[in-house]
C-alpha cells in the first residue's frame, strides 16, 4: 500500500474514528487503516468504512429509543471487518 500524497510505504495501525452523528459524536475505536509515517494520510478500506456506518445507524435508532446521552462521544468496541 503506497501514499497517494507522498508515495510513502503506508503501515498497517490501528485508529480511532469520530463520527459525527444527530445526538454527538461516535468514537469507534481499534479500526484497522493504513496510515502514512510520512505525511499522516489514511486509507480505510472500504467493507470497514460500511461496518463504521451501519454502527453509527444503529446506535441512532437506539439513541432515539433510550433518550440521549448528551454531546459525550460514545466509544464503541472494535470493528471487525
Ligand atoms: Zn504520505
Amino acid at each position: 500500500m503506497t501514499c497517494v500524497e507522498c508515495r510513502c510505504e503506508m503501515e498497517r495501525r490501528y485508529v480511532a474514528i469520530r463520527e459525527r452523528m444527530g445526538g454527538g459524536d461516535i468514537l469507534v475505536e481499534n479500526v484497522p487503516a493504513w496510515v502514512c509515517p510520512q505525511c499522516g494520510q489514511r486509507e480505510i478500506s472500504g467493507p470497514v468504512l460500511v461496518a463504521i456506518e451501519a454502527l453509527a445507524e444503529a446506535l441512532a435508532a437506539e439513541e432515539r429509543m433510550g433518550g440521549g446521552r448528551g454531546s459525550r462521544p460514545l466509544r464503541v468496541a472494535p470493528v471487525h471487518a
